[in-house]
């Protein structure tokens, strides 16, 4: 878990409206009681589950934090009440049926109804169902450009990128140094296809996790003495479709699912799940 340097550090992660919901008069008073260690960040109720997680240092926080993975859910469910559904398929790239709008997620059908219930025929855990009602509610619809960046070149993605690294790009490298098939199952599972090589690598697959925020994922063999590496990339739009929490969320759920799969192809002892 990451050290904080300083109370501005943990400023920084605050949204800064000095709601005092926290009973705080500030958030920069919270931020010094966090770092003085009087306060625990999942007091704070404006910040989301994944940054609780990202950057929580004890047990009881981590405890908070499944509890705040479900009311954050529940939350965001029940703003999807205040959505125009019919309105919401043309800006997320999905079709409105029978009242639910239907967004195809890795290639899959996922629905929500005015009430905000989920349905699809994979299993839904909170790695995904953020992100995608996030999508839902807050994405701004804009067409991805083709143009990639890394994470920490996205907003806000920089001090949030050591724990992308390990929980997503680290975990998908072991993966693909191991499991043979990783990419055709990329391709084949998760409806991806694969691209010219990207930036001098060996193979770069596209997958669509959301219609308007596609994922790159680079991979570069080993070779003389060098280490293998795997770079995952994003669309330069997508810190405008989805908030860096939930992208991060998008990022570690494909090392999850990946981590899984590969282990019931019988490579578990070669891959360390980390992605709780
Ligand atoms: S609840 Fe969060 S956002 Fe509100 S004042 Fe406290 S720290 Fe700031």
């Amino acid at each position: 878990m990451p050290k904080f340097q300083n109370a501005m550090s943990i400023y920084q992660l605050l949204d800064k409206s000095n709601c005092r919901l926290c009973g705080e008069k500030t958030c920069m008073a919270f931020a010094g009681a966090v770092f003085t260690g009087r306060r625990s960040l999942s007091e704070c109720p404006r910040l989301s589950p994944n940054t609780i997680e990202e950057f929580s240092e004890s047990s009881q926080d981590q405890n908070d934090t499944e509890q705040n993975h479900e009311d954050f859910i529940k939350q965001l469910k029940n703003q999807i009440r205040d959505i125009d559904l019919a309105a919401a398929a043309t800006r997320t790239g999905g079709r409105h049926e029978n009242g639910r709008l239907i967004i195809k997620v890795m290639g899959k059908d996922f629905s929500i109804n005015a009430a905000g219930v989920i349905s699809t025929d994979i299993h839904v855990n909170h790695w995904v169902a953020a992100p995608f009602l996030n999508y839902v509610i807050n994405g701004k619809g804009v067409e991805p450009t083709g143009n990639w960046l890394s994470f920490r070149e996205l907003a806000s993605g920089q001090e949030r990128y050591p724990l992308f690294k390990k929980r997503c790009e680290e975990q998908m490298k072991q993966i693909a140094d191991h499991y043979t098939e990783f990419f055709d199952d990329m391709v084949h599972i998760f409806g991806g296809r694969q691209v010219n090589a990207m930036f001098q690598s060996d193979i770069s697959v596209v997958l669509s996790p959301l219609p308007k925020v596609p994922v790159m994922v680079c991979y570069w063999r080993p070779e003389e003495g060098m280490a293998s590496s795997l770079n995952v990339f994003f669309d330069q739009t997508a810190d405008q479709n989805l908030d860096i929490g939930s992208i991060f969320s998008l990022g570690a759920g494909l090392a999850q699912m990946f981590t899984r799969l590969t282990q019931r192809h019988g490579v578990a002892g070669t891959v360390e799940s980390s992605c709780g």
